[in-house]
């Protein structure tokens, strides 16, 4: 029988993809890890399990204990469903205004979200966080933001599953940063197994990574206000800054011509790795990841314009 044992097992190991509707100059191939094919639908499963497994070695977290963490979105899934595996009761600190699908994920998975008001923003989840871990025996919070075992995960999973996948040939890697840790784990996997790696970090208007003024923008899950401690600038050999309204109109095409339904985020990496292969020489290969799905966004407008302009459409159509 070819059956997983349990979910878990199914975390990681996502398909690569090659992307074709894009006019790429000749010789030049693109494609795309697809991480919303992990059981939790992003790619921070990946995420949620090394860290409850690195806690459980060192001891910080046991069996029965409970595990808090401040998050707006898929580290939260991700970990809510490594608290399933590892026995632990799982709290999530979610400033109000965070997808609402994403929130439901969490409870659907067990977990229990606490909200805090939306004007003191991560800032305020991260102090109620404080002070559950004061009030709750045997719990733990990880902070993604701040561990090393966040750029570790990649180091370990999605690096070498890019090497097997394209047997070595990875001319640019181009990929999103929200704390940086998928980014930074897998340009220093690449580039410690493979060398010569062009490795492009993207975020949108309003990161601060470019040296531009922090504001805030549409495209969820990347996006930096700080530098989280294991960011490396040695690892950056080019930064794209790509803008709502490019990341938005790039998903709705690859929904549309090439069938993948992916988020803003994704449509931020796709528009970069155009940019990538507009300058790459023939024979380059270019990968970059799709972190999640568009599905958790639907209400908060992700296909409003296709929307629209199908309704303007047919009521043209029905004038005419
Ligand atoms: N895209 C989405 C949709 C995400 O949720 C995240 C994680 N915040 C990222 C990209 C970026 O991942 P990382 O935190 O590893 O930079």
């Amino acid at each position: 029988m070819n059956v997983a044992k349990n979910v878990h097992e199914l975390i990681g190991n996502t398909p690569l993809v090659e992307i074709n509707s894009f006019p790429l100059p000749d010789g030049v191939r693109l494609f795309a890890k697809l991480e919303f094919m992990n059981p939790g639908g992003s790619v921070k499963d990946r995420l949620g399990q090394y860290l409850l497994r690195q806690a459980f070695r060192e001891g910080k977290l046991e069996k029965g204990g409970t595990v808090i963490e401040p998050t707006a979105g898929n580290t939260g899934i991700g970990l809510a469903i490594a608290a399933i595996r590892y026995g632990v009761r799982a709290i999530f600190v979610v400033p109000e205004k965070f997808s609402v699908e994403k929130q439901t994920l969490m409870r659907a998975l067990g977990a229990e979200v606490i909200n805090t008001p939306t004007e003191l923003g991560m800032e305020g989840a991260i102090a109620k966080t404080g002070e559950l871990l004061k009030e709750i025996p045997g719990s733990y919070c990880p902070g993604q933001f701040q561990n090393a075992s966040n750029p570790e995960t990649y180091y370990e999973s999605l690096g070498p599953e890019l090497v097997e996948g394209l047997d070595g040939k990875i001319d640019v890697f181009v990929a999103g940063a929200g704390s940086g840790g998928t980014f930074t784990g897998t340009s220093k996997y690449l580039k410690d197994r493979l060398g010569n790696v062009k490795c492009v970090i993207v975020e949108p208007e309003g990161s601060i990574l470019n040296g531009g003024p922090s504001h805030s923008h549409k495209t969820e899950g990347i996006g930096m206000d700080f530098l989280p401690p294991f960011i490396d600038r040695g690892l950056f050999d080019a930064i794209h800054t790509i803008s709502d309204e490019e990341a938005f109109s790039r998903l709705r095409e690859a929904a549309r011509n090439e069938g993948l339904l992916v988020g803003s985020s994704s449509g931020a990496a796709l528009a970069a790795s155009l940019k990538e292969a507009a300058i790459a020489r023939p024979g380059m290969n270019i990968v970059t990841i799709f972190p999640d799905s568009s599905e958790r966004y639907i209400s908060s407008g992700i296909y409003e314009e296709v929307i629209k302009h199908e309704e303007e459409n047919a009521v043209n159509s029905w004038r005419s």
